[in-house]
């Protein structure tokens, strides 16, 4: 098929069967130690266990450096940015390099991120930033069931959150961004200009505010139901005495449920609502793992996530010594973009980019800021001076041209299909959907693909699926099929 279609061809991803392979020589990573164990939980009971993180909090190397809103200074700029995460920051830093006037306004600037982030490393390689990642494998292994495991050829990373953060700090620093040590309350609109109320009491004005403050965002208008699928997860970085995973390879899902054999209600309900254990092993007692559900809705409950995961490590023998984080994941999937246009803009988790199928999302913020960068600059940094109501139009329309709208629908209706999908519904799903032309499952799961390639790609992911999976295909795809394809007219229209 991609001979056919012009398209690179890359060798497949390799299936084997256990055992698998021995882990080859592995220097660890530079993850801050904690002195030998002094806690023990009980086994595998490691919810008992408080995190016991001695990383920093704050990142080294600026406090006072960082070009603070000062009083006395001029409340006007062209673009205020609400929220230093990933989004925020990329996004000051872009403008600023081109010449367009921007304070970031957070709460905390200098904090490091909470998240754990895993991307692809020929996405970060794409950006140049691959030596923000901390770690990464040059495989991944994806777990079908108990007798099958694919072996991916792909890269993947951990995103270093400290040299992530410290670069794009940098950035901004060194463009010229300043940055305000707050909450912003409220937005504010005049024909021409906008403002943001701020926790403190200051006031900045702009001409084109935009939030990025993530999910939990306020500042955002939608004018459809917001019927989101959510991933839920629960994960633990932890030292453990063993764990049974290759050094090599980054356990990208793992489906297997045996763990569940003497749980019969978990295991009845994993069978409809499945989870599958995520996991980073930096080396042979550091682990980073978290029980994950791909998307559900209404979201499948965070008790529930945890007792499988206690379930799952004790049936793998990894007895959990020390909990050095956690963090519970919550993120909300696919559902209608934000109103096109509308006075405030938006990036990052509030602005729809999220991945619906598969939530990842921060490759491809630090991938379109730029863009959206380029078409502020554009209609603030020149002399065409658009304001109010056409500047509003041009950048919601640059994040989100029509073929931007048209592929979303497509993972839109990759979301609900595995909306529908139960254990062994999505087991043959994803054993299809990784035999696929890596052209074609890469660039899926970096959202790369155009229309037409998507197409594509369901053609083909038909060809290779099993009886079964053609026949959920066949029984259970038509509602978000014909929903998609309705969308898609009206996204042409
Ligand atoms: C636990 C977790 C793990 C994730 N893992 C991955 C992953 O592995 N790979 C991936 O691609 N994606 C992942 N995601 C999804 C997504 O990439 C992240 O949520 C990402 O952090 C979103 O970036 P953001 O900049 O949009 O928002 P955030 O990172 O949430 O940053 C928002 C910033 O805005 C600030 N803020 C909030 N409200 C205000 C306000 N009113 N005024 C001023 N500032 C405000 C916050 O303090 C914060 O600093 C994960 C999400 C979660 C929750």
């Amino acid at each position: 098929m991609a001979a056919v279609l012009g398209l690179p061809t890359l060798p497949p991803a390799r299936t084997s069967y256990f055992p698998t392979s021995p882990a080859p020589f592995f220097s660890p990573p530079k993850t801050r130690r904690l002195n030998q164990a002094t806690r023990v939980g009980k086994f595998g009971n490691f919810l008992e266990l408080k995190p016991e993180s001695t990383a920093p909090q704050l990142l080294d190397g600026f406090h006072s450096d960082l070009p603070w809103f000062a009083s006395g200074d001029r409340r006007r700029f062209d673009v205020v940015v609400v929220g230093a995460g990933p989004a925020g920051l990329r996004l000051a830093e872009q403008l600023s390099r081109r010449g367009i006037r921007v304070c970031c306004v957070d709460p905390s600037p200098l904090s490091v991120w909470p998240n754990n982030y895993g991307v692809w490393v020929d996405e970060f390689e794409g950006l140049g930033l691959v030596d923000c990642l901390d770690k990464t494998w040059p495989m991944a292994c994806v777990y079908i069931d108990d007798g099958k495991a694919k072996y991916l050829d792909r890269a993947y990373g951990r995103v270093g959150r400290e040299k992530l953060k410290t670069r794009l700090i940098e950035g901004c620093v060194s463009t010229g961004v300043r940055f305000h040590k707050a909450k912003v309350w409220k937005v504010e609109h005049e024909e021409f200009e906008s403002s943001v109320v701020c926790s403190d009491g200051v006031e900045l004005k702009a001409s084109l505010i935009v939030d990025a403050s993530g999910f939990g965002s306020t500042f955002i208008e939608y004018d459809k139901p917001r019927n989101h699928g959510y991933q839920i997860a629960h994960g633990i970085l932890a030292e453990v005495d063993e764990h049974p995973f290759d050094l090599d390879k980054m356990v990208l899902m793992d489906w297997r449920d045996s763990h569940l054999g003497n749980e019969p209600y978990l295991r009845a309900n994993n069978s409809r609502l499945p989870t599958f254990l995520y996991a980073m092993p930096f080396d042979s007692s550091l682990i980073f793992l978290e029980e994950t559900s791909l998307v559900s809705r209404p979201v499948l409950a965070y008790s529930e996530v945890k007792k499988r995961m206690v379930a799952r490590l004790r049936h793998l023998g990894i007895r959990v010594r020390r909990v050095l984080e956690d963090e519970k994941c919550l993120i909300p999937m696919g559902g209608p973009l934000p109103r096109i246009p509308q006075s405030v803009m938006a990036i990052g988790g509030t602005s729809g980019i999220v991945h619906p199928s598969t939530g990842y999302m921060v490759a491809r913020t630090l991938a379109l800021a730029p863009v959206l960068a380029e078409t502020i600059a554009e209609c603030l940094g020149s002399t065409r001076m658009i304001r109010g109501r056409p500047l509003h139009h041009r950048v919601w329309n640059g994040l989100w041209p029509v073929d931007r709208r048209c592929t979303r629908e497509f993972y839109h209706f990759g979301m609900e299909t595995l909306l529908k999908l139960d254990l062994n519904g999505t087991r043959r799903f994803f054993d299809a959907f990784f035999d696929l032309n890596p052209y074609y499952w890469h660039g899926f799961l970096s959202s790369r693909l155009s229309i037409g390639e998507l197409f594509m790609l369901s053609l083909s992911l038909f060809g290779h699926a099993s009886s079964p999976s053609k026949f959920d295909i066949i029984t259970k795809c038509p509602a978000p099929l014909i929903k998609m394809v309705g969308n898609l007219a009206l996204e042409t229209i």
